[in-house]
C-alpha cells in the first residue's frame, strides 16, 4: 500500500478469483468456464474488419447489441442494460441501490457482493443459508435493503422456484431485489417473466458462463426502464465505452447462433449428472445442482486435500475457506473426457484411505 492511498480503501479486501495459472496445462474446473469454443459466427465476428475499426470508439449505447438482446428474451431495448461482464453490473447496483437503504445477501454466495458492500460502505446484513444450505425464504422478505441472490447460487448450484423468487421480490418492493443469473441456462427458471410485473427487479445475466465468452467480458441486465436508466447514469459516469467493439459484435453474433449455445448446456448438463453419480460412487456428498458446477465433499479426505492432491495430479478445482464451506470443492464441469480424467485422478486418491 501506498502512502498516497485514500483511508477509505486501507482496510478493502479485494476480491480474489479463482487461479488462472500459466505455469503448466491443467485440466481446468475452477473458474467455471465453458469447456466449448464460442459459436463459429461468434468468432467470425472478431474478424480482421472489425479489428481495423477500433480506431474508433465502441457505440457507448450499444444499441444493435441491446436490440438483438430484446429481441430474443421478449423485451423492449429501453429494458436492457449491457456492461464489461456482470460483475461490472452487480458493482452498479451496488452503488445505485444500496447505499441508502443497506443490502442484504447470504453468508454462502458469490464472494463478489460484500466486496461491492464494502467498497461502497453499505451496510449489509448477511444471512446464514439453512443447514442443507437451501436459502431461508422468509428472511429476505420485507427486509427494507437491497436484496442480492444469487440463482442458482454459487458455489452450491442450488436454485430456488420462480415462485420463491416472486414472494422475495414481492415482499419487498420499495427497495431493488437483483437476482444475478450467471448460471440460469444450466437449469434453473429465469425471474424474466416476472418483469412486466414488478418494476423493483433487476434481473443480472452474463455471457461468460452459458455463452463460452468469459474472456470477452459481458453481461446484461434486464429491468423496468426506469432502473435501466439509474444503471445507465453510474455507466455514463465512469466509463461510457466499457464494452468494447469486438465483444460488441461477438455478443451480436452470438445472439444468431442461439442454438449451439443451448445445445451446449444440454451437454453440460448430461455430463454435470453423468459426473454426479460417479461421485456419489466415490463416496462424495454432493449438493444438488442446476449450475455448470458440482459442490462436494467427501468424509474421509478435508477438502483442502483433495484440492491439493488433484492440483498435483494436473486437476485445478474451487476450494473455499469459509468455515462452513471449507470441507467442499467446486468443480466446474468440463467435457465429457475431462471428467472422465478428473474421476480417475480423484479415484486414485482415494484409494489411500480406504484402508484407514
Ligand atoms: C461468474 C459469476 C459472475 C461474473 O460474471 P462476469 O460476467 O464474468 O463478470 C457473476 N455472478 C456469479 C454468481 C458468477 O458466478
Amino acid at each position: 500500500m501506498s502512502r498516497f492511498l485514500s483511508k477509505e480503501y486501507a482496510a478493502l479486501k479485494e476480491y480474489i478469483p479463482g487461479e488462472q495459472p500459466q505455469d503448466r496445462k491443467y485440466i481446468k474446473l475452477n473458474t467455471n468456464e465453458s469447456p466449448y469454443p464460442p459459436s463459429p459466427k461468434t468468432q467470425d465476428a472478431i474478424s480482421r474488419d472489425a479489428a481495423a475499426k477500433l480506431c474508433l470508439y465502441s457505440d457507448p449505447e450499444s444499441r444493435a447489441l441491446k436490440e438483438g438482446l430484446a429481441d430474443l428474451y421478449g423485451v423492449t431495448p429501453r429494458q436492457v442494460f449491457v456492461s464489461n461482464g456482470s460483475d461490472d453490473i452487480l458493482n452498479f447496483a451496488f452503488m445505485a441501490f444500496g447505499k441508502d437503504v443497506g443490502a442484504c445477501y447470504a453468508d454462502i454466495t458469490y464472494g463478489f457482493y460484500p466486496v461491492f458492500a464494502q467498497l461502497h460502505h453499505i451496510d449489509a446484513r448477511v444471512i446464514p443459508l439453512s443447514a442443507d444450505f437451501t436459502l431461508p425464504i422468509a428472511e429476505f422478505c420485507h427486509t427494507g435493503r437491497l436484496v442480492v441472490i444469487a440463482n442458482p447460487n454459487a458455489p452450491t448450484g442450488i436454485a430456488l422456484s420462480l415462485a420463491e423468487v416472486e414472494e422475495i421480490v414481492r415482499s419487498n418492493p420499495d427497495t431493488v431485489v437483483v437476482i444475478d443469473e450467471a448460471y440460469v441456462d444450466f437449469g434453473a427458471e429465469s425471474a424474466l417473466a416476472l418483469l412486466p410485473k414488478y418494476d423493483n427487479l433487476l434481473v443480472v445475466r452474463t455471457y461468460s458462463k452459458s455463452r463460452s465468452m468469459a474472456g470477452a467480458r459481458l453481461g446484461f441486465a434486464f429491468a423496468s426502464e426506469a432502473i435501466i436508466s439509474d444503471l445507465e447514469r453510474i455507466k455514463y459516469s465512469t466509463n461510457p465505452y466499457n464494452v468494447n467493439r469486438l465483444t460488441q459484435a461477438a455478443g451480436l453474433a452470438a445472439l444468431s447462433e442461439d442454438g449451439y449455445y443451448t445445445d451446449n448446456c444440454k451437454r453440460i448438463i448430461a455430463t454435470r449428472e453423468r459426473t454426479r453419480e460417479a461421485l456419489v460412487a466415490l463416496g462424495f456428498t454432493v449438493l444438488p445442482s442446476s449450475a455448470n458446477f458440482l459442490f462436494a465433499t467427501h468424509e474421509k479426505m478435508t477438502g483442502e486435500e483433495i484440492y491439493r492432491r488433484l492440483k498435483e495430479d494436473g486437476v485445478l478445482v474451487r476450494h473455499f475457506t469459509a468455515p462452513r464451506i471449507a470441507n467442499y470443492n467446486r468443480i466446474t464441469i468440463g467435457t465429457d473426457e475431462e471428467m472422465t480424467q478428473m474421476l480417475a485422478r480423484l479415484t486414485n486418491i482415494l484409494k489411500g484411505t480406504q484402508t484407514i
